[in-house]
């Protein structure tokens, strides 16, 4: 490991202090008391193919930066399980690997942001998965006089998106996430965390994967040149160690409130 990249970890851990940023070039904040020292809210999105790794990125980056992590997928599989109308409507979309449709998410996404814990930032994943609704996603944060901070695209290839899917396994009692090859758990089946079984999501089967991606690059994939154009696009090699990935969205983001602050 090079020196280059000690002094990264060090650097961007300092300046990623939630609420206190510190004055470049030092560790403590600006001493003229300048008041930009409070940082502005952060605002993510979480891109990529699924298995890109978001869920593993979101699940550190919520503890860097304390914001919600608002996955839609999540949210819906919640739905799905308590047997709500949305859950009903949505699980029949969700198995086939299809989009559930605008109207429903749009909806469940925003009274999800209008919840007090997501006034000073959020981590979105999964969402927006459409042009559309990533045009309502900026109507809604512009009428509330907020924006987007940065879209955090997670490159990978298409046949490690099916390598990582199909060897998914997550426990049925906290949603906790494996790999039979990459990271198994202790027991086969059974997870670390709770102890409670390890289940193939029925969307991670062979053939819905394929549809899922399908889906990915027609309908998804627009909304990366959507938010390239606003100059708001990071993208990020989804592909290397997810400590490396987690360093590198880091960095991206120190250098994101460097540049807000000057
Ligand atoms: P995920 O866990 O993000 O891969 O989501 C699982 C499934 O939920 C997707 O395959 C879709 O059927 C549905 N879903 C999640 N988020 C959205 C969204 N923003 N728009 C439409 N469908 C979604």
């Amino acid at each position: 490991m090079g020196v280059g990249r000690i002094d990264l970890r060090c650097d961007v851990g300092a300046l990623v202090t939630p609420g206190v940023f510190p004055f470049p070039g030092t560790l403590g904040p600006r001493p003229d008391g300048y008041s930009a020292g409070v940082v502005s809210e952060l605002n993510l999105i979480l891109f990529g193919p699924p298995g890109a790794g978001k869920g593993t990125q979101a699940e550190r980056l919520r503890k860097d930066f304390q914001v919600p992590y608002i996955a839609t997928g999540d949210m819906l599989r919640a739905h799905v399980k308590d047997g709500t109308p949305l859950g009903q409507e949505a699980k029949r979309y969700m198995d086939a690997g299809d989009l559930v449709p605008d109207e429903l998410i749009l909806a469940m996404v925003r009274d999800r942001l209008e919840r007090d814990d997501a006034q000073d930032g959020f981590l979105l994943d999964g969402f927006p998965r459409t042009r559309e609704q990533a045009e309502a996603l900026e109507e809604q944060l512009r009428s509330l006089g907020r924006r987007i901070t940065a879209v955090l695209l997670l490159e990978v290839p298409d046949a490690e998106v099916v390598r990582r899917l199909s060897g998914r396994r997550v426990c049925v009692k906290g949603g906790h996430n494996y790999h039979v090859e990459f990271d198994p758990p202790k027991h086969e089946g059974v997870c670390d965390q709770d102890g409670s079984r390890l289940v193939q999501r029925d969307d991670d089967k062979p053939d819905v994967i394929e549809n899922r991606l399908r889906v990915y690059h027609e309908k998804t994939a627009p909304v990366v040149d959507y938010y390239d154009e606003r100059g708001l696009l990071r993208r990020i090699d989804g592909t290397r160690e997810a400590a490396d990935v987690h360093d590198h969205i880091r960095a991206v983001i120190a250098t994101l409130r460097l540049e807000e602050d000057f």
